[in-house]
């Protein structure tokens, strides 16, 4: 069921209202709690918001399949996951963030009715978090065809051994089920997108080893629970098998859909409130006998800052309208370029933004470092920028081959050599004739 334009702007004054009533206030909390207990604990103030959010029925916003999610399209979600970016603490109090939605969805789209009623129902309720489980440390796990965890079938069981890592919460006590991708194909000459599978495997199985929690810039556990994950001979029923074995890229195409550019919306809110924490600091703050917000090199810096998020609000836009109009398929250049645009343009505004903070930009009392370590994690955690780029002038290369460039003027003169020797002679400059070579 489609949600109207009256019942998104209902949504957007109520996630504002919910934001300026329980989430700024409680950020102080949220990152002494973070800090004080560290990775391996639960932050007890998201307990508490996570309560009042889902009464307010301000729950599960990012799910379109209604009944279970809030109904809503990209380009409705882009608007209030914008509002839910403006805090780091404020996604997980919707039941909003990652990586659990991409799980959600890889259940709510490949999971069987058993596997979404063991893991998705308390997923949806908020009840568990839950793991992705891809990146290795050993190999270069951009290129998903290195992963080298081994998923065997052993009878009625697969036997997974192998080691993971940036693995984001798997510390996090609330953290139930993983979703595990490995190779699964050994047969020499196999199709390299054919050989991995994607599995369930619930953390508390035998063999199942989180090592430890892993730094982000220094920071643990906020922004982002990363840890060490090691599958020591962990048995699983067969019947954990996501989707089929050797489908695992399959998934992953599926996975990366909506959830891609759901960290590019955030990025905007984020960026959107840097710039207005950036403005009315430099406003208040007085060197050299006037405010910082006179100086010129600030001048520029906020109104550049204006241009970028616009950019990127306006690219975020399109990338999402596209996905609701002709599909994920066809706006995968959109999402490419999105996931490039935002992470770096965040990270260019928290730049900014310590550079007026001065100092104190450096500590976290302005979250501006948190802020920052979150937008540039991105400019990997979502695949590097390098991959996306290559993606996009793939697809640029691959446009311009398909057209015909006398038609769209994409050829140049490309004379003959006959033909520059008339054109030369023909023209203002021709040689003069007195001159010697
Ligand atoms: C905070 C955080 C959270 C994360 N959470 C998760 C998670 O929950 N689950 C999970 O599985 N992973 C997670 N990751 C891991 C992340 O997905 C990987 O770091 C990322 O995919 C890159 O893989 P890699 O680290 O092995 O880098 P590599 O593949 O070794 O790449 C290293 C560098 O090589 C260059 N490069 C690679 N390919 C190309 C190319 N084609 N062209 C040009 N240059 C290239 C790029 O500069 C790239 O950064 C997280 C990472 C971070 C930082």
């Amino acid at each position: 069921m489609a949600v109207t334009e009256t019942q998104l702007a209902e949504l957007q004054a109520r996630l504002k209202d919910f934001m300026a009533k329980h989430i700024y206030p409680n950020e102080q909390r949220y990152y002494t709690e973070g800090e004080k207990l560290g990775p391996w604990r639960v932050i007890p103030v998201v307990e508490e918001l996570k309560k009042i959010a889902k009464a307010e029925g301000l729950w599960n916003l990012f799910l379109p399949d209604d009944p279970r999610g809030a109904g809503l399209n990209n380009q409705q979600y882009a608007t209030l996951c914008e509002i839910m970016g403006r805090s780091v603490m404020a996604p997980e109090v919707f039941n909003c963030a990652a990586p659990d939605t991409g799980n959600m969805e890889v259940l709510v789209r490949y999971g069987t009715p058993e596997q979404q009623k063991q893991w998705l129902e308390p997923l949806l309720a908020g009840e568990i978090r839950s793991a992705f489980c891809m990146t290795e440390a050993d190999v270069a796990s951009s290129d998903a065809t290195n992963v080298q965890l081994e998923i065997r079938r052993d009878g009625d069981e697969y036997v997974l051994n192998g080691r993971k890592w940036y693995t984001t919460g798997g510390t996090d006590p609330r953290c139930k089920i993983l979703i595990v991708m490995g190779r699964s194909n050994f047969e020499p000459g196999a199709s390299p997108h054919a050989i991995q599978s994607q599995i369930l495997v619930p953390k508390n199985t035998p063999g199942v080893k989180v090592i430890r929690p892993l730094p982000v810039f220094g920071f643990y556990g906020v922004p982002d629970r990363a840890s060490e994950v090691w599958f020591d001979n962990v048995r699983v029923p067969v019947s954990n098998m996501l989707l089929g074995e050797g489908r695992g890229f399959e998934i992953a195409q599926g996975r990366l859909g909506p959830g891609r550019i759901h960290h590019c919306m955030r990025l905007i809110g984020m960026s959107e409130r840097i710039l207005e924490r950036m403005c009315r600091r430099a406003d208040a703050r007085v060197a050299f006998g006037k405010p910082v917000s006179e100086q010129t090199v600030t001048l520029e810096r906020i109104a550049e800052a204006r241009i970028m998020i616009e950019q990127c609000r306006l690219l975020t836009m399109k990338a999402a309208y596209m996905m609701d109009t002709v599909g994920n398929k066809e706006a995968k250049q959109e999402i490419a370029m999105i996931k490039v645009a935002a992470p770096n343009m965040a990270c260019k505004i928290v730049d900014w933004a310590i550079q007026v903070f001065g100092g104190g930009g450096t500590n976290n009392d302005h979250f501006l470092t948190v802020c920052y370590s979150l937008a540039r994690a991105l400019r990997l955690a979502d695949g590097p920028d390098e991959v996306h780029r290559n993606q996009i002038a793939r697809l640029e290369l691959k446009r311009h081959r398909n057209t015909d460039p006398d038609f769209t003027g994409g050829r140049g003169l490309g004379f003959t050599r006959q033909e520059a020797q008339e054109f030369a002679d023909a023209g203002l400059w021709p040689r003069p004739a007195d001159w010697t070579e």
